[in-house]
């Protein structure tokens, strides 16, 4: 089944507006307008078949100076897995001291990409 797309390039701040248009179970694109360079036209098409998103919350904290510390992936992970994602991160109590780069989570969900502590806290 064809899908359409329309996807803003973030690429440069030109901010190209690209339509993608192809079968997504299948992964194949049948045409791709509106991008500007081949930067764009690669990041559509990654876009389209595979979208990636770096996941951002906050976790909990006991003993702490705060009650939470802001978290992130390392790197961006399937756009799919996001909602998974926020509920693994609501599961996680962590204790005390914080540091940011802390690792939370190896290998979060089997991406291959680990959740890590984008903030401090101190021990009370
Ligand atoms: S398609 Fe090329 S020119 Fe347009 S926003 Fe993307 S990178 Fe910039």
């Amino acid at each position: 089944m064809t899908t359409e797309k329309k996807i803003i390039c973030i690429i440069c701040p030109q901010g190209c507006n690209i339509t993608v248009k192809g079968d997504l179970d299948k992964g194949e694109i049948e045409s791709i307008e509106g991008f500007t360079c081949k930067r764009g036209k690669n990041y559509a098409e990654n876009e389209f078949i595979h979208p990636l998103r770096i996941l951002t919350s906050s976790v909990k904290v006991e003993g702490a100076s705060a009650p939470l510390v802001p978290v992130r992936t390392r790197t961006a992970i399937p756009k799919e897995l996001l909602f998974k994602g926020m509920e693994e991160i609501r599961k996680i109590t962590l204790k005390g001291k914080v540091e940011c780069g802390d690792v939370i989570v190896e290998n979060f969900l089997g991406t291959g990409v680990d959740l890590i502590a984008s903030g401090s806290v101190e021990a009370k």
